[in-house]
């Protein structure tokens, strides 16, 4: 049939054979069109930006265009597929209770620095801060910090350092990760009111014990920026890691790498050891070193 000029468009959600497109520029700018896609396209998937064709009842993606990142995982066959396109950054949310564990939040981080994404940390429950936990909390803000990670914090229901969220989300595309129970859902709904979270791919409560196969959504925050969510790129970390990249996902080792004595330097206690000395002449701290020993020891033992 005939089909309307090229023009630019964002993939936000994905069905099989289709593809919702949203127009981005023109008088429909912001208008959905549910697309078929030419067939030597490769996978098309949330975040893609793409040329497309309107036709009389469904559009027709014609070609894709570069990906600045993709986020990618593994499927059960051992294959990787990409699942999400141009991400700017990965909001790393943890939380006051449930505790926090230094290596879990390194699991994230590395996850993230080997995807090329930028990761941002988010420490929601402030409002459960008390004399118990506060020098604990302190700590591990000061450990991120001190490496160079921006850490926000905030408390949902409190609503409190919510601005300084909306503003590391302005212009960019997000995701948020971060382990069950730290208040993701009860965050994403406060940052976009309005969202049916049953429609989207924001439903994890109602999904429990269900396989989730799910795909990918874009969604607008009202001020400012875009959320690419799903259930399985909350659980991002858990993505498997080659054991040969871990060490550069380490982002404070990267100037050592490369410099120890032996080749197959396992920086564990060999003399020449540039990581090693790096620790002694403190430029890296010794847990962050712990914590890459422990995720080297986990992605070893798995088959
Ligand atoms: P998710 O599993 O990461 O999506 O976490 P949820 O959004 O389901 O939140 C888990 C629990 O934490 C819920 O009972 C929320 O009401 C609660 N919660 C979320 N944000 C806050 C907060 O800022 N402070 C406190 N005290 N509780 C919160
Ligand atoms: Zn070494």
């Amino acid at each position: 049939g005939d089909l309307g000029p090229e023009q630019e468009g964002l993939i936000i959600s994905h069905f099989g054979k289709q593809v919702d497109v949203e127009v981005l520029a023109g008088g429909s700018t912001g208008e959905i069109v549910r697309c078929h896609m030419r067939t030597n396209l490769g996978q098309l998937v949330t975040g893609d930006r793409v040329v497309w064709r309107a036709g009389v009842d469904h559009g027709v993606v014609v070609a894709k265009l570069p990906r600045a990142s993709e986020l990618i995982r593994p499927t059960n066959h051992g294959d990787l597929k990409p699942v999400a396109a141009n991400i700017d950054q990965i909001i790393i949310t943890f939380s006051v209770e449930p505790m926090p564990f230094a290596n879990l939040i390194d699991r994230y981080l590395v996850a993230a620095e080997i995807s090329g994404i930028t990761p941002v940390l988010l420490l929601n429950k402030t409002d459960l801060i008390d004399a118990d936990n506060r020098e604990y909390i302190e700590g591990l803000i000061e450990r991120y910090e001190s490496i160079g990670y921006q850490v926000i914090t905030v408390s949902t229901v409190q609503k409190d350092g919510l601005s300084q969220l909306l503003a590391a989300l302005d212009n960019k595309i997000s995701v948020f990760v971060g382990q069950s129970g730290v208040g993701k859902s009860s965050l994403i709904n406060e940052l976009l009111p309005g969202v049916d979270i049953k429609v989207g791919a924001l439903s994890e409560q109602t999904r429990k014990g269900r396989h989730t196969t799910t795909t990918a959504r874009l969604f607008h925050f009202p001020k400012g920026g875009d959320l690419i969510d799903s259930p399985g790129i909350r659980e991002f970390a858990l993505w498997h890691i080659e054991p040969e990249r871990l060490l550069e996902g380490f982002i404070e080792f990267r100037p050592f790498i490369g410099h120890c004595k032996f080749r197959d330097c396992k920086h564990e206690q060999e003399p020449g050891c540039a990581i090693l000395k790096a620790i002694e002449e403190g430029h890296v701290s010794p847990s962050r070193m712990d914590s890459y020993q422990r995720i080297l020891g986990s992605l070893l033992e798995q088959p």
